[in-house]
């Protein structure tokens, strides 16, 4: 007869299986809280100015909409969806974007289409390592959104990020390697507006290398959509998660 396992065994095993704490602000025996959600469901804000990075030389900014800080339980949140292996966010991040993708619509109406929703690139290890494409997962749901405040667009993930020694380099350095990692690798139809969707932004630097990879095969990038972004504090030179 097998040996019984101890209760504290047992228990450390079903907190791996099934999460028990909120990512945000790691209340036990939720799998979210209420007060974490509700970030998600504020109205989008405009987050470019808030990217240092983001400034591209010869073309006007680029309107980036976000629904949440990058702090606080919404932090916490998407740092456990992203490296955290809480994949039963991906109903939750869909369904923000959804709402993201249609409260913008309004706004780049004007624009004639046919409109083109390009994921931001991940890179191969990420998505392995998380078991999904977790900005095509984002780009699909803006474009349902869209959908919904009239605009008909296609997800094309045609931009691809090459691997790098990140880690090892300085901040212009992975700036400069950002740049050129970045290429479109298939082709989307001429002169089609495009949104970049990403999850978050926080230096700009990849939605940047995004706009440079895509303007120059003639595609014009009109905005970017991301979950969250950093919050500008004056004086704060942001450290950085991702
Ligand atoms: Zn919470």
């Amino acid at each position: 007869m097998r040996e019984r396992l101890p209760v504290r065994v047992v228990r450390a095993v079903a907190r791996v299986v099934v999460p028990v704490a909120c990512p945000g602000c790691g209340r036990e025996d939720v799998r979210w809280c209420e007060a974490c959600v509700a970030a998600w469901w504020e109205d989008p804000w405009r987050a470019e100015h808030n990217a240092a990075r983001l400034d591209i030389v010869g073309r006007p900014p680029l309107p980036v909409w976000v629904v949440a800080p990058l702090a606080g339980g919404a932090h916490g949140m998407i740092a456990g969806w992203k490296d955290g292996g809480r994949r039963d966010l991906d109903g939750l991040f869909a369904d923000a974007a959804e709402r993201l993708g249609r409260r913008v619509a309004p706004a780049v109406a004007s624009v004639p289409g046919p409109w083109v929703v390009v994921p931001a690139p991940a890179r191969r290890a990420s998505t392995r390592r998380r078991g999904e494409d977790l900005p095509l997962l984002l780009a699909r749901a803006v474009a349902r959104g869209l959908a919904q405040g009239g605009i008909r667009a296609d997800v094309r993930p045609a931009l691809a990020i090459g691997a790098g020694e990140q880690r090892r380099r300085s901040a212009g350095d992975r700036w400069r390697a950002m740049r050129s990692a970045v290429t479109v690798q298939a082709s989307l139809p001429p002169g089609s507006p495009v949104l970049i969707v990403d999850d978050v932004v926080t230096t700009g630097a990849t939605l940047a290398a995004c706009v440079a990879a895509l303007e120059g095969v003639g595609s014009p990038v009109v905005a970017a959509l991301a979950l969250a972004a950093v919050e500008r504090v004056a004086g704060d030179a942001h450290a950085g998660l991702w």
